[in-house]
């Protein structure tokens, strides 16, 4: 493979572009008319342009992708995370090209990307599932017997659904009618498929999640978990490797249960396992995610391997280079998804201009972004700006480690979920390990985080007070016992 083109933008185009020039590979961008100037069109080799910036227009027009690929003599696509990555039919017509997919094969995809379709191939490997139904849930009174089997709380989800979009939970019987409806409107817009199907809500569970490897040689390992239960709107913020409550005992067998879901779908590529996780480590399928995840990193660093380089390798026929028994944990990492969102209300999206950019540098501090300062936050796009991720030897030093890159971080111009990172890694529960999905839900209000902030302010203005203090104290002295102001101080 000499050339591929990353069908994608942001941090995630940059990140694969870096190692396709690492290995020595030439690299395509594509960009919508907003994109012009971003960093990801000026890293590549060439760029071409896609169209106007809604994605519909530029980065879901996968036949202007394609076109493209074949004109610049592209053997490979990289989709990345979002927009055509988990789209079979694009993955289709690029094999039909003579391109090579960098990633699973459309059929994986496929099944994957249905969770009811995905509950079903799994079905057969007993790999353990949240109650529910199997089909569709068409009419409400299938529904009402169905949820009161299961009891309630319920989870209505959308079979096609992705991002945290789609779920509706439903407390009692006298609401179901109405939430089912709303369920599936907002399925067949957001996702173009109204089906909907029932699952038991797990009231506090973790959400942990393996990551797998798959040659096209039969040969498929795990690299261990990522636990990512900080979430908002169903959707993670803070992601962590390894979790603090897994067992070596339970981690094996979590482990095992992946790679017999990848099994099922004759899986190739770098691939994702989600789990809910109940308080007595009793572990359910959730779905399958057949791309690369946005917190890989965590996983990047605890074992040691590029996996966009592994992707690279695994859809060039190559085999894995390693065996299970060959994987091992190497400390702790720790990311958060730095997003263009005001966490004092109600994480809405904050757009506007980056006036002031600058991030953290240092030993074990390790930033995926895709701006700079002076750049505009798209309204059109997933309002990830960055992702900063810490690894230290053990879960503590990661923390502090993250608290400090935190704190080094300067944007101005839009809001961000770095306040919020900050209130997660100093919160006692999560520095404890003691905590699950409900955690933003149970412990956190705006007014915490400016309590935080006003306690900060006021100790870094006492420290420098203090300091100050110290130094006029050792500027004068050698005079201060006879100066009449010092004395009264
Ligand atoms: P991850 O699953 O990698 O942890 P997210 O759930 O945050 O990440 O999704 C990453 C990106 O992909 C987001 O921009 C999200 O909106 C998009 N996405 C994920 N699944 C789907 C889907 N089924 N349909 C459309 N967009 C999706
Ligand atoms: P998506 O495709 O949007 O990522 P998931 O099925 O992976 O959907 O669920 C996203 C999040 O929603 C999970 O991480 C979890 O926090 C919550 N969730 C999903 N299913 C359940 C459930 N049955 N009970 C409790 N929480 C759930
Ligand atoms: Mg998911």
């Amino acid at each position: 493979m000499e050339k591929i083109l990353v069908a994608n933008r942001g941090e995630i185009a940059l990140r694969v572009m870096r190692t396709a020039k690492k290995m020595g590979i030439r690299t395509v961008a594509v960009y919508s008319e907003i994109d012009r100037d971003a960093p990801h069109v000026r890293f590549a080799d060439e760029a071409v342009l896609l169209g106007p910036p809604p994605s519909g227009q530029s980065y879901l027009k996968g036949d202007l992708i394609i076109d493209a690929a074949k004109k610049l003599a592209v053997d490979g696509i990289h989709p990345g995370y979002g927009f055509l990555s988990e789209n079979a039919g694009f993955a289709e017509a690029t094999e039909k090209a003579g391109i090579t997919f960098i990633g699973p094969s459309p059929y994986a995809i496929e099944i994957m990307g249905s969770k009811l379709a995905a509950k079903e191939a799994v079905k057969k490997y007993g790999i353990p599932m949240v109650p529910g139904t199997e089909e569709p849930v068409t009419d409400l009174t299938t529904a009402k017997k169905i949820a009161a089997d299961v009891g309630y709380p319920i989870l209505i989800k959308a079979s096609a659904g992705g991002g945290g979009k789609g779920m509706r939970i439903v407390e009692k019987e006298s609401d179901l009618g109405e939430q089912m409806e709303r369920a599936v409107s907002e399925a067949v817009s957001a996702f173009g498929d109204g089906a909907v199907f029932i699952e038991k809500y797990i009231t506090s569970p973790r959400h942990i999640e393996i990551q797998v490897l798959a040659d096209q040689h039969g040969h498929t390992v795990h690299l261990f978990e990522r636990e990512c239960s900080v979430q908002r709107r169903h959707q993670k913020v803070v992601e962590e490797a390894p979790s603090s409550v897994l067992t070596p005992e339970v981690r094996a067998a979590m482990g095992a249960a992946a790679v017999k879901v990848a099994e099922a779908c004759s899986y190739t590529g770098a691939g994702t396992v989600e789990f809910l996780v109940d308080s007595d480590l009793n572990f359910y399928f959730l779905e399958m995610n057949t791309r690369l995840q946005v917190e890989h990193p965590v996983t990047e660093w605890i074992t040691g391997l590029d996996l966009v380089e592994q992707q690279i390798r695994i859809a060039r026929g190559e085999p894995l280079a390693f065996q299970q028994d060959e994987l091992k944990i190497n400390g702790h990492a720790l990311e958060l998804r730095v997003y263009a969102e005001d966490p004092m209300n109600q994480f809405l999206p904050s757009i506007g201009k980056l006036t002031v950019y600058r991030k953290p540098e240092g030993d074990h501090v390790r930033v995926d972004d895709g701006y700079e300062a002076g750049m505009d936050i798209p309204i059109y796009y997933d309002p990830l700006i960055a992702k900063l991720v810490t690894w230290g030897e053990h879960r503590t030093a990661a923390i502090e480690r993250m608290i400090r890159a935190i704190e080094d971080y300067r944007i101005e111009g839009v809001s961000t979920t770095l306040p919020f990172g900050r209130f997660v890694c100093k919160h006692p529960a999560f520095v404890s390990g003691d905590f699950d999905t409900r955690f933003v839900q149970l412990y956190f209000t705006p007014e915490k985080v400016k309590e935080e902030n006003a306690t900060a302010a006021e100790l870094a203005a006492q420290l420098a007070l203090h300091l100050y203090q110290r130094d006029v104290k050792k500027l004068q002295a050698p005079v201060h016992r006879s100066n009449p102001w010092w004395k009264s101080h």
